[in-house]
């Protein structure tokens, strides 16, 4: 079953959870231990700028270049990994990302669904960016082949849930069977486990962090929500980026569970002024990898 065809009662609990999700995220105090390469690991305000960065600014965009990433690892250099590893358990999700410039991380959660998600792709092909995917085992499951072209094309795939429930109203072997059996399915899609993981609503639980720690995730949240599933207008989607722009942020979008011709068009709208203003869109790194 597609996002598209749930029954309404779901649509409409999902929009009930809205404020609630939205009060997770509020009220989140998760510490800043995420870096990119390169960087020194720096802790920051878990709060968004009250004065975001403006948009328009000097025009720092470099010419594109061939990619390179297939010869530089993403997750760094080390040993191959033989099975997961383990990664400290954490009491909140890390919501935006630290590192030094005018970094910005896109993340597009639900998918992939045929319809939308090769358009994002090419979008961002276009414009040599790596972007953040969290998907659903069970829209991997009828869309394999584009979770092998996201990380064929460089994108980091992570996991979120296989059916897309309310973690906090499951028990904790049911949360297991929703994380695992997504794992599992990334990994024979595109070869690789994820090392992230997004709760449903943003609604998190000590039993989420717990397994999300022991299939070797990290728990990624979001500063700046598009609201975009609620299909706001192509204008508003990217003034919501555009106003939410600021070094560090982690900007939430979906490219599956309705109709989202909005977030895709709005896509290709923002991203090439972010660039112009002097924004590094990229991907986050562990830093104890
Ligand atoms: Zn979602």
């Amino acid at each position: 079953m597609t996002k598209d065809q749930l029954p309404p009662r779901l649509l409409t609990r999902r929009r009930a959870l809205l404020a609630g999700a939205a009060a997770v995220g509020a009220a989140g105090t998760a510490g800043l231990f995420t870096t990119f390469a390169g960087d020194e690991p720096v802790r920051r305000a878990t709060t968004p700028s009250p004065s975001p960065a403006p948009v328009a600014g000097p025009q720092a965009r470099t010419a594109h270049k061939p990619s390179s990433y297939r010869l530089e690892p993403l997750m760094g250099y080390g040993p191959p990994r033989a099975a997961p590893r383990r990664t400290p358990v954490r009491r909140a999700p890390m919501l935006q990302v630290s590192g030094r410039g005018r970094r910005m991380v896109l993340t597009f959660d639900d998918g992939p669904d045929a319809r939308y998600t090769p358009h994002m792709l090419d979008t961002l092909r276009e414009y040599d960016i790596r972007a953040m995917f969290f998907v659903c085992g069970e829209m991997v499951a009828e869309n394999p082949d584009l979770v092998a072209r996201m990380a064929d094309e460089g994108h980091v795939v992570g996991n979120h849930t296989w059916s897309h429930p309310l973690l906090t109203r499951l028990r904790r072997r049911e949360i297991r069977e929703e994380m695992e059996r997504t794992s599992d399915i990334i990994e024979e899609s595109c070869g690789e486990r994820p090392a992230w993981f997004r709760a449903p609503y943003g609604a998190w639980n000590r039993a989420a962090f717990q397994i999300g720690a022991e299939l070797g995730m990290d728990p990624l949240a979001w500063t700046v929500d598009t609201l975009d599933w609620t299909t706001p207008g192509t204008r508003t989607i990217v003034d919501r980026v555009e106003n939410g722009a600021a070094p560090g942020v982690v900007v939430l979008s979906h490219d599956a569970g309705g109709d989202r011709s909005q977030s895709v068009q709005a896509l290709r709208f923002y991203l090439p002024r972010l660039l112009d203003s002097g924004y590094h869109l990229t991907v986050p790194v562990r830093h104890y990898v």
